[in-house]
């Protein structure tokens, strides 16, 4: 069985938002399509208190509750089964990966639904769609990365941060290969 895990495609990382990446509101286009073809989607949010030990690395971004941390009003959220929220823990410089959600565990949730492919889209591309990729790979998922359908802050650091996460064994595919599948 294969999943989609959409990562963070939330208003402060869309354009307008606090840490925005440039092509966010772009690829949400292609997200949307991607979540009509999959049997189940699961989607991550960034999810942080206040005060946070998070806000000393970053501008302040997806504060719980607050419009930053609402989904892009693009996405077709409806088409979600099941969000993860991550990055709640106030004391640690956590929850980059999606698998480190502390409102339900991701990885038990996937194993229930015999999720074995996992195909991953999202922002941003070289921090938590990179983070939750690793994690996805070494928990022993096959693990796929659709290329135009993630998005990075800094759009110089987004190939290489695709070549390490190809580098460990995740496979870069783009959005027309899985449509056609
Ligand atoms: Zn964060």
């Amino acid at each position: 069985m294969k999943a989609l895990l959409v990562v963070d495609v939330q208003n402060d990382f869309t354009p307008g938002g606090a840490l925005p990446a440039e092509q966010g509101h772009a690829v949400i286009s292609v997200i949307n399509a991607l979540m009509a073809q999959f049997p189940l989607v699961v989607a991550s949010r960034d999810w942080h208190p206040q005060d946070t030990v998070h806000f000393e690395r970053w501008p302040v971004h997806c504060v719980k509750f607050s419009a930053g941390a609402e989904y892009d009003p693009l996405l077709d959220k409806e088409k979600i089964d099941q969000e993860f929220l991550k990055g709640t823990d106030p004391e640690t410089d956590s929850g980059y990966s999606a698998f480190e959600a502390t409102s339900e565990d991701l990885d038990k949730y996937l194993r229930e639904h015999d999720v074995d492919e996992l195909y991953v889209v999202g922002l941003t591309t070289e921090y938590c769609v990179k983070a939750t990729v690793l994690d996805a790979v070494n928990l022993g998922y096959k693990t796929f990365v659709v290329t135009d359908a993630v998005a990075a802050v800094n759009m110089l650091d987004a190939a290489a941060a695709l070549e390490d996460m190809r580098r460990h064994n995740a496979s870069l595919v783009g959005s027309q290969a899985v449509l056609a599948q």
